[in-house]
């Protein structure tokens, strides 16, 4: 069957005023604008001072296979069973899922039956309620990750990235999953579309990231287990299953496209690649930062190293910056033996200034 991948359309979304939903008070003057102000201070807090819209991809990857990639901002994707939707991943706000559902429904008008959480994190989560879904299907963990730190997990998100967080007034609160499973789960999509297979491959970018996979058509939704040319988020990591053993297992797959949690589809021999980027990554960070505790050096020596380590390969990449300090921090602590530290917005801004201020 000839695939669709030429199925490509660009979707802008209106230059917006300061006055639009979002916010939640903080007045975000610079969508829009022709020319935002340029930073100020050494380096503005994470994501922070991106406010500008990214430029949004919607691919049909096969009948009834759908992925909005936005660069470096996250993916989401819906997959057609012959009477209802799949969707996967929410986005940070149900006015922001809305704009993602506006430009899905010119393809269809199915009712969303399940809408799957790839992992904990407040900028796929919190907008669950817009997609009106029968069930919100997530691993174990991540069930146990919101209750354990959700509202700590959504002002930290909120304050790194508020672009994401465009109409927050509409989050009516922490989003919990009403299936969940440990290991499978099948969704049988009715007719002669398959099924879709749901699966925990080991702990990474958290202990609870599932994959979606489309074993006839050979398509994988890996969230955050794999990104496509973004800077890896790592702060909840346990990076030493990550780079061995969960992305093995994500390889074994044998997808022929691969939807990561940020950047673009990649396909065929691209698939590969990604993967072996994203291990890439993950085995750069843990020599820079191991071998800067091994001589009982600082986390500050350990964060100098590790961009120098990363940036010639990686410092191109979209959040490379903002996501660094809490990616050190991580690894310097999981070398240590710790399980991930709950963030704060408090602790994060006094992380930044420790390593980027
Ligand atoms: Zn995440």
């Amino acid at each position: 069957m000839p695939r669709t991948w030429a199925g490509r359309a660009t979707v802008r979304p209106e230059p917006r005023s300061g006055s639009r939903p979002g916010g939640g008070g903080r007045k975000l003057v610079c969508w829009g604008d022709a020319d935002p102000e340029p930073p100020v201070a050494p380096k503005p807090f994470a994501s922070s001072a991106d406010l500008e819209d990214t430029e949004e991809v919607l691919e049909v990857l096969d009948d009834g296979v759908y992925a909005l990639t936005a660069g470096g901002d996250p993916t989401v994707g819906a997959i057609e069973g012959e009477d209802f939707l799949v969707c996967f991943e929410a986005r940070a706000t149900p006015y922001m899922a809305g704009l993602w559902l506006d430009t899905l429904r010119a393809h269809t008008d199915k009712p969303v039956r399940y809408l799957i959480l790839s992992h904990y994190h407040a900028v796929r989560t919190l907008g669950a309620t817009a997609f009106d879904a029968a069930d919100v299907v997530a691993h174990d963990n991540t069930r146990d990750l919101i209750a354990e730190r959700g509202m700590e997990d959504w002002a930290s998100e909120a304050g790194r990235m508020p672009r994401l967080f465009r109409g927050a007034e509409t989050i009516p609160g922490l989003t919990w999953p009403t299936l969940t499973f440990s290991d499978r789960m099948t969704i049988h999509l009715g007719g002669t579309r398959g099924t879709l297979e749901l699966a925990y491959l080991g702990r990474g970018h958290t202990k609870g990231d599932i994959v979606a996979w489309l074993p006839d058509r050979r398509i994988l939704f890996a969230g955050d287990l794999v990104e496509s040319e973004a800077a890896l988020y790592t702060g909840d990591a346990y990076h030493l299953d990550w780079m061995t053993t969960t992305l093995d297992r994500v390889a074994a797959l044998g997808a022929e496209t691969l939807v990561g949690g940020r950047g673009r589809v990649v396909r065929e021999g691209e698939v590969d690649h990604a993967i072996a980027q994203t291990r890439r990554f993950l085995v750069v960070l843990k020599d820079a930062v191991a071998a800067v505790q091994r001589r009982a050096g600082t986390i500050k020596e350990a964060f100098d190293a590790a961009r120098d380590a990363l940036a010639p390969a990686f410092g191109g990449w979209p959040i490379f910056e903002h996501t660094l300090p809490f990616d050190v921090q991580r690894m310097w602590d999981e070398l240590a033996g710790a399980e991930p530290r709950v963030w704060t917005a408090e602790r994060d801004r006094a992380l930044w200034e420790e390593l980027q201020g």
